[in-house]
């Protein structure tokens, strides 16, 4: 701190000076301050845009909003006595309860004496001459800092498309991702909800439960496969407790960060019958392992069409009037190239009388009235609007903020084709600056926690590796950006995931956005150990200084 410095508050002509600063007092957020503040005893602080913890458990209380990761994966393990004192009450975990968790972890290990809420960072510049970022929140605070680590999500701005005459509309009208704490009351309305991803599929069911009538727009169908979500018996609560060192040690091998494995056997080579009977018990025992029966469905268009096919035969089934069915199953993509949904009764829910689809692949919508949204077809009167319409996924949280790098360069720029960094963890021009879970790591799909665990940790090492080796700035290299770029590029073309072409992890769905797919397919596994080799060899890639 300069001699300018106020001591007392770490003021330096009205900036305050820190070793480091976090974004985001999310998952990512809490874990990484943590770290930084316990482990190595930095001075550093956490700027959060909302008023409390929890990032996105924070901002997605539309009703139904459930984690499809299992509740015995979707925590911290870095402390062995938190896992103990912590007990799940379901099969998924809600956002109420999830909530709850991230503050019974932030005041666990008094994180909020350093949380800074209501600050949204709306700019971070380098200043190259004295290797400090200086950063400036809405509120009009500026921090000059060190390190500089974003944690502020994947999916974190919200996707309101520009339809028009949204405007004029006299009911109201919501975006999930913002939706109101005291929540929405849907008795007597007649609901219109666009937008048929992950959210749209847990909302549905819950909406039409309490709204007199539900219509839901749906521009692209998807698969979903039931979540079968139950409260957790003593037994399982037991077990966990019991098992949460080899829980975590074996979420540490997986390809995705989940406790279950991918099956060595291929769909391929399984007879129609024995598939059948595969399917079936992945059906029934539910969730995101539908995916895992088989090793080639995500690299196989041939084993894909056998998921596919039992789903969209598992939909008509479901949905008695033919023509729903038919819209519902009319999907245009391989099973899980898009991220795969799981549902509590969402096809079951077109069965009630008081819900009905809109196909508007066919008939699109053009504008918002005052009372309704019209499609080419017809107008459909509306009094409340939910636009479970997604994010600008990855690099949206980012690039919502003005980040400029070495002689003023935008991150905008360097990023106008796409996500360019290395490992996911840092852009070439940015020193100090480092991502978690940034495009270009496999983030949203792994389990977070994992990914997040793993970022924050190698993020800790690196700034305690630089402190022992009196070393101030890292900074990736641009061959190694280059080489990182291609690699991401290389895996996931090895897999069905770049055929979903309306997918947000390939930018499609944001109108303009480059289409570049965005996460590391690679595998957590893999992406571990590429890490720890980096690390093990002084950092290659990065130049230290
Ligand atoms: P999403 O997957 O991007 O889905 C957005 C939906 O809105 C799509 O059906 C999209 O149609 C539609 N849409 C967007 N703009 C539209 C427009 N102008 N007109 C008509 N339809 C439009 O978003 P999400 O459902 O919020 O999910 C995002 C991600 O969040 C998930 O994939 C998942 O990773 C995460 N999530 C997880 C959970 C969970 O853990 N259970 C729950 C919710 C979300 P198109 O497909 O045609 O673009």
């Amino acid at each position: 701190m300069s001699e300018l410095a106020d001591t007392r508050t770490g003021k330096v002509g009205g900036a305050t000076e820190l070793d480091a600063l976090v974004i985001g007092a999310g998952f990512a957020g809490l874990y990484q301050l943590l770290c930084l503040r316990d482990r190595l005893g930095l001075s550093v602080k956490a700027l959060e845009a909302g008023s409390g913890v929890g990032g996105t458990w924070y901002w997605n209380r539309y009703p139904g909003a459930r984690c499809d990761s299992e509740s015995h994966v979707y925590w911290y393990t870095f402390s062995p006595e938190l896992m103990r004192e912590w007990e799940w009450s379901e099969r998924y975990p809600g956002q109420a309860e999830i909530l709850r968790y991230l503050n019974f972890v932030a005041d666990r290990f008094d994180l909020k004496r350093d949380i800074q809420f209501n600050s949204r960072v709306t700019s971070a510049h380098y200043d190259a001459a004295a290797n400090r970022w200086r950063v400036s929140t809405e509120q009009g605070e500026t921090f000059i800092v060190k390190f500089l680590v974003t944690a502020v999500g994947c999916l974190s701005t919200a996707n309101v498309p520009k339809i028009p005459g949204l405007q004029d509309f006299k009911g109201d009208w919501y975006h999930t991702g913002h939706w109101p704490h005291e929540g929405v009351d849907f008795t007597d309305k007649r609901v219109g909800m666009i937008g048929t991803g992950s959210t749209g599929i847990q909302a549905a069911p819950v909406i039409a439960a309490q709204a007199k009538h539900l219509t839901v727009f749906q521009r692209t169908a998807n698969y979903s496969v039931p979540a079968r979500n139950v409260p957790l018996t003593a037994d399982f609560k037991q077990y966990v407790k019991q098992n949460a060192e080899e829980i975590r040690t074996a979420t540490h091998q997986t390809y995705n960060g989940m406790f279950f494995k991918v099956d060595d056997r291929k769909a391929v080579e399984t007879s129609l019958e024995e598939r059948e009977t595969i399917y079936e018990a992945a059906w029934q025992r539910g969730g995101l392992q539908f995916r895992a029966v088989f090793q080639d469905m995500l690299v196989s268009k041939q084993a894909n069409d056998t998921a596919a096919d039992f789903i969209k035969r598992k939909i008509r089934s479901i949905v008695k009037d033919p023509k729903t069915a038919a819209i519902l199953s009319d999907i245009d993509h391989p099973y899980a190239a898009k991220r795969p949904p799981i549902d509590t009764d969402y096809f079951e829910t077109y069965n009630r009388p008081n819900v009905s689809l809109v196909d508007v692949k066919t008939s699109p919508i053009q504008r918002i009235s005052e009372s309704g949204i019209c499609t080419t077809e017809a107008e459909y009167p509306v009094d409340i609007i939910v636009f479970a319409t997604g994010f600008d996924a990855m690099t949206g949280p980012l690039l919502r903020m003005d980040i400029r790098g070495r002689d003023g360069v935008a991150l905008k720029d360097v990023w106008e084709a796409g996500p360019r960094n290395y490992l996911g963890l840092q852009v070439a021009g940015f020193p100090n600056l480092f991502t978690v879970t940034g495009p270009g790591s496999p983030s949203v799909l792994c389990n977070m926690p994992v990914a997040i665990e793993q970022h924050a940790d190698w993020i800790t090492d690196c700034i305690a590796h630089m402190r022992a080796k009196g070393l101030a700035r890292i900074e990736a290299r641009p061959e190694a950006v280059e080489k990182w770029v291609a690699e991401v590029n290389e895996v996931a073309n090895r897999t069905l995931l770049p055929q979903a072409k309306h997918s947000w992890y390939l930018g499609a769905n944001i109108p303009g956005k480059p289409r570049v797919f965005m996460p590391y397919a690679g595998g957590m596994i893999r992406y571990r150990e590429i890490c720890q080799e980096v690390a093990a060899r002084s950092y290659e890639g990065f130049a230290l200084s």
